[in-house]
């Protein structure tokens, strides 16, 4: 896969008096690793839901691999995986349950759903606990399933929000593998963080977004620049490099009432 997977222009998205996405023009290449870093509030879920076809934007446009999100939904749809942020599941269905009835969703013959079902969970460690209730999956789980869920019809683009936030190493590692096998396949990943660490070690290509616009794009030495980690890039260009944390809180420790 080549060109671009996404293309986001003049995206705007307000609540009330609040910008959320204040007019962000970006590209993101196809086959690629993609972390959309930003501090809490900067618009990176406003962002990616309008992306996705969750949220309608006030103004600007999104295309996925080649088609208008708003005008060609069903084609866009087609092509995605998407893992949501505060993710809803059917509850009452257990986990292979769940695979089943969104590979029929999905078009999928029952048989290849089948297939496909079980080595997903056999490789996201969760073949026994398939036969049990969603509702009883602890965070983590939730996150494999959903991924799981996502990733079923083959998508071209998998978006993930958040997508490792209460995850245990472990469950991390796992969920690390499975995107590494398939961004080396030629899809690509776009997923939202903070953790620095983890979109240094993970992917190849980085935006940065705060307070509803880009701040940087690019390749992640691109990014990076002169600074020693992502990290410090990352606090130099959303403004808060040098900030004291606590300065003003001199009642705090110290046992004094
Ligand atoms: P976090 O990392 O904390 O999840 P984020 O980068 O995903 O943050 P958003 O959730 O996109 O940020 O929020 C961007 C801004 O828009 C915030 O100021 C938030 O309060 C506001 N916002 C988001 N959704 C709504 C909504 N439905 N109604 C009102 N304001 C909203």
């Amino acid at each position: 896969m080549s060109g671009s997977a996404v293309r986001v222009q003049g995206l705007w998205k307000r609540f009330g008096q609040q910008v959320a996405v204040g007019g962000i023009d970006l590209e993101l290449p196809a086959g690629k690793f993609i972390g959309l870093v930003g501090p809490n509030g900067a618009g990176k879920t406003t962002t990616l839901s309008m992306v996705t076809g969750l949220l309608r934007p006030d103004q600007g446009s999104v295309e996925v691999v080649g088609h208008d999100v708003w005008r060609d939904p069903a084609e866009v749809k087609a092509r995605i995986g998407v893992l949501p942020e505060g993710l809803r599941l059917f509850e009452r269905l257990s986990g292979r349950e769940l695979l089943g009835y969104t590979g029929r969703l999905r078009g999928l013959p029952g048989a290849e759903v089948d297939k496909r079902a079980a080595q997903l969970l056999d490789v996201l460690d969760l073949s026994g606990a398939q036969h049990k209730l969603v509702v009883d999956y602890s965070t983590g789980m939730r996150k494999k399933i959903g991924l799981a869920a996502a990733l079923l019809h083959n998508p071209e683009v998998l978006f993930l929000d958040e997508p490792f936030e209460g995850v245990d190493p472990v469950s991390a590692q796992t969920i690390r593998g499975v995107l590494e096998r398939y961004t080396a396949s030629g899809a690509t990943v776009v997923f939202s963080s903070h953790v620095m660490e983890l979109v240094e070690s993970l992917c190849d290509w980085v935006a940065v977004l705060a307070a509803g616009r880009i701040r940087a794009t690019g390749t992640l030495a691109e990014v990076r620049g002169e600074a020693a980690s992502l990290q410090e890039a990352f606090l130099e260009l959303v403004g808060a490099g040098g900030r004291t944390a606590g300065a003003d809180l001199d009642w705090l420790g110290g046992g004094a009432r």
